[in-house]
């Protein structure tokens, strides 16, 4: 049923993709000549005046292990909305083809789109934040090549159900994208250990959440050899700098530490949101399986405006559909969680007296 030969984009199947110094020689020798690079060096104390390893081979080696994956499975972006940018461009035929979003969720995967002068076919979750299967099927056509679904998802914080998900899979010919980048501070497993059952699954997952490494921009996906051949072949030769590629295996090397931080903020995650339940300006916490509370409250706008000004900056999602009053707020330290406890109690003591 998935045929990738007839899913991909006719230039990306001809295309002849540059080929590096680094591509074309492979090994250790002691004169570079090959690349124009400085021979004398950097200003800076570490040599960054070589190219740096277009397929980060040892950064994959580093998280194949974490992963439990073998490293042709891994593809590495400059962060996540690189990998999905790759996936419009290797399958949607710009001003024909249109892809599935499930919203609320991510907005890169409808700003990608525009980019890209791709249709987006909107197909809203339900009310309870799942995937709507019908309105699925009736939006997917002939020339549907990419179906994004997040979860645990962002920015209502639950999971999508795994028979629904496993369903998609089963029945769309077209790429289906699975977001994870939520997925280490959920109970629920990874699809990414289901990958030899589809070969039209994609995982995405993030360095810039639970690993904490944002400003290094790294994201992974996860996919068939077959697939990540063909972003390869797309992808800018040298897309994750040497900095993040040395700086990224070094913090991958403190598993440790990120589980000891992923621990705190799943407990920080419930207590929180029973705090935040005895306020009587919030109406309702949504479930989390992520590092952030979806919270529905009796003034947005206002408590928005009132925290900002005490310097604590929340994401107002109150206009976006089916977020009607909410706020998104992340987990942040004990201390930071304090503060913000305080500042809604301070809001709810100032509304009560009439201001
Ligand atoms: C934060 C986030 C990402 C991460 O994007 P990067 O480009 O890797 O930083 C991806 N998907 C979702 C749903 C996110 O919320």
């Amino acid at each position: 049923m998935f045929d990738l030969n007839k899913l991909l984009r006719d230039n990306i199947k001809k295309l002849v993709p540059y080929s590096s110094a680094r591509d074309e020689f492979q090994g250790e020798a002691s004169v570079y000549l090959d690349a124009n690079e400085n021979s004398f060096g950097s200003p800076l104390s570490q040599a960054y005046n070589r190219y740096p390893d277009p397929l980060q081979i040892k950064l994959k080696e580093k998280v194949a292990g974490i992963k439990g994956i073998t490293p042709p499975h891994i593809f590495l972006g400059n962060g996540s909305d690189e990998c999905i940018d790759i996936l419009y461009r290797a399958f949607c035929h710009p001003g024909r083809d249109n892809v599935v979003i499930c919203p609320p969720t991510y907005g890169m995967y409808e700003v990608s789109a525009h980019i890209n002068d791709v249709e987006v076919r909107n197909v809203p979750l339900t009310l309870d934040y799942q995937l709507d299967l019908p309105g699925i099927e009736a939006a997917v056509d002939g020339h549907t090549r990419l179906i994004f679904l997040c979860s645990p998802n962002n920015p209502t914080g639950n999971a999508l159900r795994r028979e629904d998900v496993e369903l998609v899979l089963n029945n769309f010919p077209g790429v289906v994208v699975i977001d994870e980048a939520y997925i280490n501070f959920s109970k629920y497993r990874s699809f990414i250990q289901e990958l030899p059952e589809y070969p039209n699954l994609v995982v995405l997952q993030t360095l810039s959440k639970a690993w904490g490494l944002a400003a290094l921009r790294i994201g992974m996906a996860f996919a068939s050899p077959e697939l990540v051949a063909v972003f390869n072949r797309i992808k800018p030769p040298y897309n994750i700098n040497q900095a993040s590629q040395e700086l990224a295996l070094a913090a991958l090397g403190q598993v440790e530490q990120v589980n000891r931080w992923i621990r705190e903020t799943v407990h920080a995650r419930q207590q929180l949101k029973t705090q935040l339940e005895k306020l009587s300006i919030v109406e309702k916490v949504y479930p989390s399986e992520a590092n952030f509370l979806l919270v529905k409250t009796t003034d947005p706008a206002g408590i928005y405006g009132f925290l900002v000004r005490d310097g604590i900056i929340v994401r107002d999602r109150s206009r976006v559909e089916l977020c009607e009053g909410c706020l998104r707020i992340t987990i942040g330290t004990p201390a930071e969680n304090e503060k913000l406890l305080a500042a809604l109690n301070d809001y709810q003591r100032l509304k009560m007296k009439g201001e």
